[in-house]
């Protein structure tokens, strides 16, 4: 009997809709514990309109004619030593912080979303995040291969899921997750599919793919497009869920906007990183990350968040302090790791008077005012021989978990700093979006493991800061931290190139 063809719509709804089943024994409810203890509210699962429209059949397809093309490529890398055609040695630095970063946080996506993906009612909702976590799952996946060749030829990428776990910098995008994915279900979704994937996600992936583009990493920009398709995909899986949820029931309303104000807030503090590597870490720059967040949020999001204006959801809170933040944040961020350049897991440097130049261009009303002295003073004091490494540990914000270095946007000359007390304790934050997340669920982040408070209360080894850095965190001292200037990264891509 010839099999009768379906089109894909079709195929779609029996792979969701048709899957489910009445529960004939069993409470509806308790099968789906999640789904009303953050006070959402879901009267018609019915109402989901399904994002991906994809088949599994189809899906495996397409991933792997993906997967084909992405391995030639990596295979093509090897073979003709892609390594050597990058731009300046300094470069892979950003590859070093981008797989100690980010690429965990890929493995944290495929776990969230796979939890998620048994918590919700409906069963639309349930393949979408099924298949996104399987999207996730890939894209770690590629990724380490993708920058595993770099391994051979330069230090720092030795050992980057134990560091991930450890390292002081690396809390800082590891909370980020570990927040999202100990919240419920509808606001991991929120959280990442909207704030992050929907709202943010080009400032992350177009300056780092760019950024490969323009410092010839081939092997990067290949795993960035062959994301991309992904991606195109889990940012209509944030925007159906947030429709979705507002139109369900308006009681979810505010509480969509609290987790869009805090989501917004934590995705800005954790984007600091890439701006810095943007300004600071990129030897051909791509474009300031003051431009960057012109064009993919003031512009792109502006236009969002009107049209998301008739569900009464506004603008995320303290948008326009971030505004301001953005002649600040990268100058900051790029300081806060020269001074602590012995403590990081890649090499730092002082910006070439080149590019010092082209920052004071890009940043006229706060480069020259308040960042190029201090590096001025870092190029006088290095030439003197006297180059100087913070020896107090920073102390960090309670929710962001980044040190204390942002200032205040009313004096930016003064750093930002907020405080609450909870049952006798006192807790520190970097801004009063910070502050505000913590008040709202005090007992959530009482918890948070902050880099620097367990090196002082002795759960970290040491009690020298070099044996934390050795045996704690497995940096080789000498060789993946302090200045790119003398460094064995350096010194062997002088031999290759001099060969
Ligand atoms: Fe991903
Ligand atoms: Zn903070």
């Amino acid at each position: 009997m010839a099999a009768k063809k379906l089109n894909l719509k079709d195929k779609y709804k029996l792979l969701t809709r048709d899957l489910d089943w009445e529960f004939s024994y069993e409470d509806r409810k308790e099968a789906f514990p999640y789904e009303e203890f953050e006070g959402i509210k879901i009267t018609d699962w019915s109402k989901w309109e399904d994002p991906f429209r994809l088949t599994m059949d189809a899906y495996w397809k397409y991933q792997a004619e993906k997967e084909k093309k992405l391995y030639a490529i990596f295979d093509a890398f090897q073979q003709n030593n892609g390594h050597l055609n990058v731009s300046d040695p300094r470069y892979v630095n950003a590859v070093k912080l981008f797989l100690t970063g980010v690429s965990p946080l890929e493995y944290q996506a495929y776990q969230g979303f796979a939890h998620v993906g048994r918590q919700f009612g409906g069963v639309g909702a349930r393949v979408a995040c099924q298949m996104q976590s399987i999207d996730e799952l890939r894209h770690v996946q590629t990724q380490v291969h993708a920058m595993s060749p770099y391994n051979k030829f330069f230090d720092g990428f030795h050992d980057w899921t134990h560091m991930h776990d450890r390292v002081w910098y690396l809390s800082v995008p590891k909370s980020f997750f570990d927040d999202a994915r100990t919240g419920g279900p509808f606001e991991f979704l929120v959280a990442i599919s909207f704030s992050f994937e929907y709202v943010l996600t080009n400032l992350l992936f177009v300056p780092f793919m760019s950024g490969a583009a323009h410092n010839g990493d081939l092997n990067t920009v290949t795993f960035g497009f062959s994301a991309q398709s992904d991606e195109a995909r889990h940012m209509t899986l944030g925007l159906e869920v947030i429709k979705f949820l507002l139109e369900q029931h308006e009681d979810n309303v505010p509480i969509v906007q609290k987790w869009i104000d805090k989501w917004f807030w934590r995705g800005c503090r954790l984007l600091s990183l890439v701006g810095m590597m943007m300004d600071y870490m990129l030897p051909n720059k791509v474009m300031s990350w003051k431009e960057a967040w012109e064009v993919y949020f003031e512009e792109a999001g502006g236009a969002l968040f009107k049209d998301l204006a008739r569900y009464g959801i506004r603008m995320p809170k303290y948008a326009d302090v971030v505004e301001k933040e953005k002649e600040h944040v990268s100058h900051q961020a790029w300081w806060t790791f020269y001074a602590y350049g012995h403590a990081a897991g890649f090499h730092t440097w002082i910006p070439t008077d080149k590019e010092l130049d082209w920052l004071s261009e890009k940043y006229p009303e706060t480069f020259d005012k308040y960042y190029r002295p201090r590096w001025e003073l870092a190029k006088k004091l290095e030439a003197e021989g006297k180059r100087f490494y913070s020896q107090a540990l920073p102390q960090l914000c309670t929710t962001c978990q980044v040190p204390m270095m942002f200032t205040d946007m009313e004096n930016p000359g003064e750093l930002s700093y907020r405080s609450t007390e909870y049952k006798g304790e006192k807790y520190h934050f970097c801004s009063d979006g910070c502050c505000d997340i913590f008040k709202d669920e005090p007992e959530k982040y009482v918890q948070s493991w902050l880099p620097v408070h367990q090196i002082f209360q002795g759960n970290c080894g040491g009690p020298d800061v070099p044996d934390i850095l050795k045996d704690f965190y497995h940096f080789n001292l000498g060789a993946d931290n302090l200045d790119m200037k003398g460094s064995p990264d350096e010194e062997r891509w002088k031999q290759w190139k001099s060969a």
